[in-house]
């Protein structure tokens, strides 16, 4: 049995197989060092990257403190973002499937207040939400916190940058002074450890280091002349082709300047900033993930906290202000064992930037010659086009519906059909760029259970 084996804990052998069961077969380097802790019961300050499965550890220890058979709720996880309780609240909920009858409700603002407040009448365990909308269901009494026994703040750091303290404080003051608080970040500043030292009580603090093993991510870094960055990054697509990757720019307009940028240069982009509503980013990360675009350009701010995984690539188009964004930013390639490139392209303006990198690197990085790294002709492309349908959750539309009119109607091979993604008035469906030409070119209506509802490129 090696050491990371979720065996070693003590979390029971039918919990064991079911993680099995959904792929878990190894912890992660920040599930094995805090779970021992968690599972004792103890409160636990915990640092590491993204995408290193934080959600899993806390996620193990607020299922073990759960009692199906109390219908309260017994653990308060809170979150940044609706986009991010979500996600947490998805895979508790997978993690959580050996548990019978398990209620887990995610409460957000943006969503409506009223369905929150009839399924927590029907009594819920685990809570997962945003701390505004939170504290206001407790204020309105629609929501008990006094039988918490597990509270958790996840990505704590950015709750605090968006200013979310004095709710969490108040959240907080609500539940039980005996209770196990975890707490979750990417980073650990002064203000993270003054926030355990409010809300916790001996706790663990358990930090993962963040350098990057050399084999996994290579990184390559590029001096490109001011005004000849654009066709430096079009060169650099060219020439390593990643079939899926992330850009880092600085700024939302910036942002979109080098999404059209490459699009004009054939290479299929979106570009996501905070500017977008929630239907642009839901319409950009669906794309993204359904492989419809071959790279997202995106500001550090609206990239945090998004789960997504096997990049090629990440380019940061000017070197990040310090050190700990970089290694964070380039960590998002060479995940799962798979191998990854980091691209950096900068001017003389930011070689400051590059000492400090270098020095928390603790090595010195080669600056490249772009000429040494030629482009040749495109030969990625997206593997899917995502098309948007006018209809979704409140027309009663499933994915077998889409499935069957694809099918049925248009004549699209089944196998054809990728991710299915329904939204409360409309849905996406991914179907693989080798077909959707022969078929769907042209196509405008789509018949769905005896309706008709619009069809079209996302
Ligand atoms: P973080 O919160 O640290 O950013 P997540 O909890 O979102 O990371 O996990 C990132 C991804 O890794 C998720 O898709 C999750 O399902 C997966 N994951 C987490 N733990 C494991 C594990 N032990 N084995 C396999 N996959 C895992
Ligand atoms: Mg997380």
């Amino acid at each position: 049995m090696s050491e990371n084996s979720f065996d070693n804990l003590i979390i029971g052998p039918e919990v064991v197989e079911h993680l099995k069961h959904i792929g878990y077969t190894e912890m992660t380097t920040i599930q094995a060092e805090s779970l021992p802790h968690i599972l004792e019961g103890k409160d636990v300050l915990a640092k590491s990257k993204t995408g290193s499965g934080k959600t899993a550890a806390f996620g193990l220890g607020v299922l073990k403190n759960i009692h199906l058979e109390d219908m309260f709720p017994q653990a308060l996880i809170l979150c940044p973002t609706r986009e991010l309780a979500e996600q947490v609240t998805t895979e508790i909920r997978k993690l959580g499937r050996y548990l019978q009858n398990l209620k887990i409700l995610s409460v957000c603002g943006g969503t409506s207040e009223e369905h929150q407040v009839k399924s927590l009448s029907y009594g819920v365990h685990i809570v997962v939400g945003t701390p505004g909308r939170v504290m206001r269901l407790i204020k309105n009494k629609s929501l008990q916190v006094n039988e918490v026994s597990t509270f958790v703040l996840d990505e704590a750091d950015r709750m605090l940058d968006m200013g979310f303290f004095d709710d969490i404080d108040w959240i907080e003051s609500q539940t039980l002074e005996r209770k196990q608080t975890l707490l979750f970040s990417a980073t650990y500043t002064d203000e993270i450890i003054d926030l355990s030292k409010d809300f916790q009580h001996e706790a663990v603090e358990v930090s993962v280091d963040e350098t990057h093993e050399d084999e996994v991510i290579k990184e390559y870094f590029f001096s490109a002349i001011k005004g000849q960055q654009q066709e430096a990054l079009v060169q650099l697509f060219k020439h390593f082709q990643p079939q899926s990757s992330l850009i880092f720019c600085k700024t939302k307009i910036q942002c979109e300047e080098i999404a059209k940028v490459l699009n004009k240069a054939g290479i299929k982009s979106l570009a996501i900033h905070g500017d977008l509503d929630q239907n642009k980013r839901t319409n950009v990360l669906t794309q993204f993930e359904n492989n419809s675009c071959l790279t997202l350009v995106a500001t550090d701010v609206a990239a945090r906290g998004l789960d997504i995984t096997d990049l090629d690539a990440v380019i940061n188009y000017g070197l990040p202000n310090n050190p700990e964004t970089y290694t964070h930013r380039i960590g998002r390639t060479g995940r799962a064992g798979k191998k990854g490139i980091a691209l950096n392209i900068f001017t003389e303006r930011d070689h400051y930037k590059l000492d400090e990198i270098e020095e928390s690197l603790n090595q010195s990085v080669e600056i490249l010659d772009l000429e040494n790294f030629p482009e040749s002709e495109l030969n990625i492309s997206p593997l899917t086009t995502t098309y948007f349908i006018s209809g979704g959750r409140k027309d009663k539309i499933r994915p077998g519906d889409i499935l069957g009119a694809l099918v049925g109607e248009v004549g699209v091979d089944g196998k054809a059909v990728g991710n299915i993604n329904i939204q409360n008035v409309f849905s996406y469906v991914a179907i693989s760029s080798e077909v959707t030409n022969d078929y769907l070119s042209g196509f405008q209506k789509i018949k769905i259970k005896k309706r008709n509802f619009k069809i079209g490129p996302a």
